[in-house]
Parts: structure tokens; C-alpha cells; sequence
């Protein structure tokens, strides 16, 4: 067994028992990078927006939170400098990053032409020696499989990633899953062959799943942990069918397989201006505010709830 190593922030390394409750799947920022640039209109101050997430982060520590895993990669308009200045800002909350590719598809055209190991290249740069000049390491790799399942250029992200795990002896890799597409065999079998240690990979999305606990438990029978990783995503699943599974999943003994999360964020350029506004618990709090509560009410064990919060993002990211 490999000893667990500092996890890497966006203010240095931390001790993993220093990480606290860590919400593994958040992003401060979801933009279009080369849209932005070009149309930066309803972004609007860069200033204002900076104060407005300093303002969002400040209360998580407050709520108990201590550690958010930032996994917005290329694809997400991914800014680790603005990243820094933000954490600067809120000392008491670590921010962990990410490197990886967003894509459901085909690859970036930057990446399309290039060697293979390029991309695998680039995830070790920013694991090692950190993102651009900012001297921040990325904690975790980020990739996706979508509705469209293992394409050609989905499996090349996935196995580019898998190689950095490798490479950088175990970092931590989280995927962005659609449950209902059931790709998870299909992800693990990848993993497998290219030798990745399944107790460092969350299954992203997760909690989606809310017809399929079966097909959870098989999941996290292979070692990997699965990601209730977007209550307040209300499209998908309902606050109470999102709260009922991880309540099952801990009747079923597999509280020591899941962490929480809501895939939030300040602000995300996909959608449009007002499109989201149905989603009213869909922010930082909902979990500390909301879901403790109604998983202590349906009799989830306090060491449960830690084990979800504390001990399996601990040993995830730290190993
Ligand atoms: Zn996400």
C-alpha cells in the first residue's frame, strides 16, 4: 500500500487530514473559452465576477465544508490563474484542481493530428511541475463519457488520462458519466487493462442512477467510488430520489463507496441568461444545508455521513 501523499491545492499542498468535508465534484467557473474572448458581453467584469464567487466560497467553510475539488478542464474554459486569485482570497476553503479533457465526442482539434502521448504529456505537466506559471498543481484528472458512450475520441481521453494516473503513481481520476447510459463496465474495462488503481476513480454522476441501485453496487464492487455529485440538479433527479438512493446505498453497506457533491458553479456560459432559475437548491450549500439533514432523518450513521464527506475523499485524493 502506497502512503498517502500532501494533496495538491490551488495555496500548496495539504495534509489529507487537513482536507476536512470535501464536496469532489464542483467548479467555480463553466465557460467557452474562444467564445468568451470573442463575446465577452453577458460574462460581463471580470472584477465582479472574481468578488462574486469570492463571496459564494467565503460561506462554505461556515457550513463545514473545508475542501472543493474544482474539476473544470480543457473544454470547460479552465483558468487556474483566476483560480488563484480566488483562492487567495478565501484562505479557510481549499480549492483543488484539476487536468483532463472535456469532451463527449471527438477530441479537441488542438490534440486531433497530434502523437497520442500528447495529451497524456500535458496531464503529467500540470500533476508535476503545475498549470501555466501559477505554480498549482492539479489534484485530480477529469475526463467524460456521455450519452454516446466509448467513441473513438472519448476512449483516447480515457486512456490518455489512465496514463497520467499511472505516470504520476495514482493521481486521483474522476469521470463525468450519463447513469442511465450504463457505460460503467465499459469505462472499468478500459481502466483495467491500462492498470489503474480503481480505489482512486470516482464514477461521476452517480447519483443519476435513481432507478438503478443495482447497477451501482456492481459498480462499486469493482473499487471504483461512485459520485452523488449533483443534488440540486433537479432535470436529472429529484432532490428526494438523489437523497432515497444514497440512503439505500448506505442500507446496503456502501457508504464507504460514495461522496457528495452538486456539480455547481458561479457561473456557466452553456445555458443562457435565466435558463436555469427553476434550479433553486443547485449551489454550494445544498448539501450541508439540505441533504445531511434528510439522510440523519432517514437513519444514515453520522460515521457514514463522515466516511462520504471526510475518510473516501481523503483516501481518493490522497491515496
Ligand atoms: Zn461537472
Amino acid at each position: 500500500m502506497a502512503q498517502s501523499s500532501p494533496v495538491q491545492t490551488a495555496r500548496g499542498p495539504v495534509e489529507a487530514a487537513g482536507l476536512g468535508r470535501v464536496l469532489m465534484h464542483e467548479h467555480v467557473f463553466v465557460l467557452t473559452a474562444d467564445v468568451q474572448s470573442n463575446y465577452p458581453s453577458e460574462w460581463g467584469d471580470e472584477d465582479e465576477r472574481v468578488a462574486d464567487a469570492v463571496r459564494r466560497l467565503r460561506e462554505l467553510p461556515s457550513a463545514g465544508i473545508s475542501t472543493i475539488v474544482d474539476v473544470t478542464v480543457i473544454g470547460q474554459g479552465r483558468n487556474i490563474a483566476r483560480i488563484k486569485r480566488i483562492a487567495e482570497q478565501v484562505p479557510e476553503l481549499n480549492i483543488v484542481v484539476a487536468t483532463g479533457i472535456y469532451t463527449f465526442d471527438a477530441v479537441p482539434m488542438f490534440f486531433w493530428q497530434r502523437a497520442r502521448e500528447t495529451m497524456t504529456e500535458f496531464f503529467v505537466r500540470d500533476i508535476t511541475e503545475g498549470v501555466t506559471d501559477t505554480g498549482i498543481k492539479a489534484g485530480m484528472l477529469k475526463c467524460a463519457v456521455d450519452e454516446k458512450g466509448l467513441t473513438e475520441g472519448v476512449e483516447r481521453v480515457l486512456r490518455a488520462v489512465a496514463r497520467a494516473h499511472v505516470a504520476t503513481g495514482g493521481t486521483p481520476i474522476t469521470i463525468h458519466t450519463h447513469a442511465a447510459g450504463k457505460h460503467g463496465p465499459a469505462i472499468v474495462a478500459v481502466l483495467k487493462a491500462e492498470g489503474v488503481d480503481l480505489s482512486r476513480v470516482v464514477l461521476g454522476h452517480s447519483g443519476d442512477a435513481v432507478r438503478d441501485p443495482d447497477y451501482l453496487a456492481a459498480m462499486a464492487d469493482t473499487g471504483l467510488t461512485l459520485g452523488m455529485d449533483r443534488f440540486g440538479i433537479d432535470h436529472f433527479a429529484t432532490f428526494t430520489e438523489r437523497s432515497d438512493l444514497v440512503v439505500e446505498m448506505c442500507r446496503r453497506g456502501y457508504a464507504h463507496r460514495m461522496v457528495l457533491a452538486h456539480d455547481t458553479c458561479c457561473y456557466i456560459d452553456w445555458f443562457g441568461p435565466g435558463r436555469l432559475d427553476d434550479l433553486k437548491d443547485w449551489h454550494y450549500l445544498h448539501v450541508s444545508q439540505d441533504v445531511l439533514p434528510y439522510l440523519r432523518e432517514h437513519d444514515v450513521a453520522g460515521a457514514d455521513i463522515d466516511a462520504m464527506l471526510v475518510a473516501n475523499p481523503a483516501r481518493i485524493l490522497a491515496g
